[in-house]
């Protein structure tokens, strides 16, 4: 420990971003005590019975291609420490009113192939950045730099920086088109957005790779191995700390912050600049979600095949209709078709509810800070590609975006990316700085989701943060 502070470093805020940059940290030889609000670590990674006594619903996040791929928590020894990943064999499908589905498979190939006459497009496409994407994932997941492989980095800009929109007229099939909405809605904003086919092409890459899978047990499992490790390796943590402020804290070289830009300013805004100060009272938050959870009394029945096989459903229909709704949500209205993202995750953990019985999570986007009850129309949405759905129902659990953020208060209106993703706070989240992570204020930085890469389980902004911190300190860390 170090002979002046308490603590070498303080992390508020356990979410996954706030448990990586606190494990860097203590493996680099720091001494970090990380702090959080809640009685429980893990931020969006929590698990909990919401409807029925032995169904486990996630109550954030459930799927984990970006954890399962990230560059920094696949060094990790999380298998010794309780993690175990389950694969579903469909990571992700699109049902269609036709009753047919397209869908994202591990194997490139097979994917191509459902897709008819977009086979060869659809391998033109992503082959090139599934080949280079164990070179390329710490460029993309990070703050902008010039990249360490500037050749393959252009080839996955090039169509990453584009619309979505604009990507899917390299496709002629409404199911390519159809799948490419699918995974570009995850960026909660309209789909003509520039860079909106960044977040698509990251999830289809790391489905080649890894698959989308959902951890055993429940997301939990992930904060609990992370939190865990961070333990034997000499890390110190507290629950139940809710920090207002700055005296709050024991005295530390460093803090960092894995909070939304908005409690940042509420902690320690008297310690900005006047420009800092007023870049983060300009931070944008996005959309919000309406969540559900369900207890079933069997499986979904989806009508297309695929969907049966798969952890993941995007309930959304034609690329049209998910352009339309994702644009009206963006100007602040509802819609009654919405883009549902669905999990089915008991289908392929059989802890995650009593035998034959199901869970079903799902969510779908909303205006900032909305507090419509969709229950009626996400069901609806649903039963549309699984007629029958509805009848499984044993019992819900439903979350406003006011209910979101009151369980986490980095959910700003129900906005789970920690801000807007486009291109204007890409790079640039929370404010136009040198370096995102570090704050006006000296020994105080930012650690989450509201800084580069941004929202999503992976952990590399609490990564990046960490070894700016460290930079700062005059440790340097070993690139990937
Ligand atoms: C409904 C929903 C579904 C999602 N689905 C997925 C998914 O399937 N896959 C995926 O990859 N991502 C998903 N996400 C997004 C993902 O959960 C977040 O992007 C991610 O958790 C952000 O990590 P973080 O560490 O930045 O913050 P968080 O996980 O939000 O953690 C922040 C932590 O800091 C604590 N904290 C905040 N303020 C204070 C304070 N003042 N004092 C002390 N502690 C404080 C909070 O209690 C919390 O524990 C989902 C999110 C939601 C809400």
């Amino acid at each position: 420990m170090s002979a002046k502070h308490d603590y070498d470093a303080v992390v508020v805020g356990s979410g996954p971003n706030g448990l990586a940059a606190a494990i860097l940290l203590q493996q680099n030889g720091l001494s970090v005590l990380l702090l959080e609000g809640k009685n429980e670590i893990g931020g969006g990674l929590r698990s909990a019975e919401l409807t029925l006594p032995g169904f486990t619903h996630d109550i954030c996040s459930a799927i984990h291609p970006l954890a399962a791929g990230s560059p920094f928590f696949q060094q990790l020894p999380l298998e010794e420490h309780g993690l175990e990943y389950i694969y579903p064999p469909v990571a992700a499908a699109q049902p269609f009113d036709n009753g047919t589905a397209a869908v994202l498979k591990q194997s490139i190939e097979e994917t191509a192939k459902l897709l008819g006459a977009d086979e060869q497009a659809y391998l033109q496409l992503m082959q090139p950045i599934v080949n280079e994407w164990p070179s390329i994932a710490p460029d993309v997941l990070g703050p902008l730099h010039f990249p360490a492989h500037p050749l393959a980095m252009a080839r996955f800009g090039f169509p990453a920086l584009t619309s979505a929109t604009h990507l899917a007229k390299r496709f002629k099939t409404a199911e390519a088109k159809g799948l490419l909405a699918g995974m570009a809605a995850h960026a909660m904003q309209p789909l003509s957005n520039a860079a909106t086919s960044a977040i698509a092409l990251v999830l289809m890459a790391n489905g080649h790779l890894k698959g989308w899978p959902v951890p055993k047990g429940g997301s939990n499992r992930i904060a609990n191995a992370l939190a865990s490790y961070f333990v034997s390796i000499g890390g110190k943590i507290e629950t139940g700390v809710n920090v207002t402020s700055l005296q709050q804290l024991p005295s530390s070289g460093a803090v960092l912050f894995d909070v939304s830009p908005r409690q940042l300013l509420q902690i320690a805004g008297h310690k900005f600049s006047t420009i800092y100060k007023w870049q983060l009272e300009r931070y944008r938050y996005g959309m919000g979600v309406f969540k559900m959870d369900w207890a079933l009394d069997g499986p979904i029945p989806f009508k297309a095949e695929g969907c049966t096989d798969a952890g993941t459903v995007h309930i959304g229909g034609t690329l049209q209709e998910i352009v339309d709704s994702e644009q009206q949500i963006w100007n602040g209205k509802h819609t009654e078709k919405p883009y549902v993202l669905l999990a089915q995750q008991s289908l392929f953990d059989d802890t995650r509810a009593p035998a034959g019985k199901h869970t079903a999570w799902a969510y779908c986007h909303v205006p900032n800070g909305s507090t419509t009850d969709m229950t009626t129309i996400i069901e609806n949405q649903i039963e549309r590609f699984a007629p029958g759905f509805k009848e499984r129902i044993l019992a819900k659990h439903t979350m406003n975006t006011v209910q979101v953020e009151e369980y986490n208060p980095n959910y700003i209106g129900g906005d789970i990316n920690g801000g807007v993703i486009d291109l204007g706070q890409l790079f640039t989240r929370p404010a136009l700085r040198w370096s995102p992570y570090k704050t006006s204020a000296k020994g105080l930085y930012l650690c989450s989701a509201s800084t580069p890469p941004g929202g999503g389980v992976h952990g590399m902004c609490g990564y990046y943060a960490a070894k700016r911190v460290l930079k700062d300190m005059g440790i340097s860390v070993q690139a990937f």
